[in-house]
């Protein structure tokens, strides 16, 4: 089924021990929607601006990505430069241009309205609203990213938002922050009464925890010996939860677990290289084998 994203589209400049690149194709719904791409169809939405190039539109189109909701206004992409420290965990964000992203208003296109999944990738909360309410009917599964930044400045506007999905994924310093409890399965608690029944935590190279009314179901991150570069993991793992979801329809429990292998699964192949590189270059065969390669890094006798 067709998987509906609003995101970031945009230009970063990264920076990690490993080396350094000026200017590539980023952008939230970027890595959110190439992951998604390789377990169901795509719809993007998004804006940007007349410096965004052919070639990058064409990562887009090359695989049937559908852009008729990504808009185009004049001035420059939402550019967003970071670096990150000698281990990897911390990053400093240097720079963060919205330029067009400013002004930006989603407006879905028609064919877009009978979404039944959505991914609300990290915006605004009251654009991530708007979005909500441009799809006819309820979807069958909604979810949104967030990060500090709304929690502390929109946080009336994003506890309003939060009403409206079925499951937020977030990390887990935004988790304890968003809760004001320390302790994950506390803080879940005071989120599923804030709206959302799931709660996804990504926590880096720890892996990822859901909580459900079913319990608690945890993955760890893949061990890579040569991470290069942490930007887009968290959107890559959320393109490979909802992408497995909407690919197989599924949104029970069994669904819900494997679609977090499939999110550690993307999120582990988005670090192995600079920016998209990796995921650019990623045949669905590697997704598979990685995968099964999780079930034997997890499987134990009692
Ligand atoms: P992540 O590593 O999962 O935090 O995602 C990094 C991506 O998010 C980069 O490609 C950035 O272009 C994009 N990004 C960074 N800051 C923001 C922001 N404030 N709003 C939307 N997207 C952002």
């Amino acid at each position: 089924m067709a998987l509906l994203v609003v995101g970031s589209v945009a230009y970063d400049a990264l920076e990690s021990p490993y080396g350094k690149v000026d200017r590539t194709l980023g952008g939230a719904a970027t890595y959110f929607a190439v992951a998604a791409r390789f377990f169901t169809p795509v719809s993007l939405v998004a804006i940007v601006g007349d410096d965004f190039s052919e070639k990058d539109e064409a990562v887009f189109r090359s695989r049937a990505i559908d852009i008729e909701g990504l808009e185009r206004a004049p001035g420059k992409c939402f550019f967003w430069a970071g670096r990150y420290s000698e281990n990897l965990n911390d990053r400093v964000t240097l720079t963060t241009d919205l330029n067009v992203f400013a002004e930006f208003k989603p407006r879905l296109p028609e064919k877009y309205r009978s979404s039944k999944y959505v991914f609300l990738a990290n915006i605004a909360p009251d654009l991530q609203r708007d979005v909500l309410h441009q799809v006819k009917g309820k979807p069958k599964l909604a979810a949104m990213d967030t990060m500090n930044y709304w929690i502390e400045r929109s946080n009336a506007e994003l506890r309003e938002t939060l009403k409206h999905v079925d499951i937020l994924m977030i990390n887990d310093s935004e988790t304890r922050q968003l809760s004001s409890e320390h302790n994950l399965l506390r803080a879940a608690r005071s989120i599923f009464k804030m709206g959302p029944s799931t709660l996804v935590v990504k926590r880096g190279e720890y892996g990822a925890m859901l909580v459900d009314k079913h319990g608690v179901f945890c993955v760890p991150a893949f061990p890579l010996e040569e991470p290069h570069d942490p930007t887009g993991a968290g959107d890559s793992f959320a393109g490979g939860f909802m992408g497995y979801l909407a690919g197989s329809g599924g949104s029970n429990d069994a669904a819900l677990r494997r679609a977090m292998v499939y999110g550690s699964v993307m999120g582990s192949f988005a670090v192995e290289k600079f920016g998209l590189e990796r995921l650019l270059h990623l045949k669905k065969s590697e997704i598979h084998a990685r995968a099964r390669h999780f079930s034997k890094l997890t499987q134990f006798k009692l």
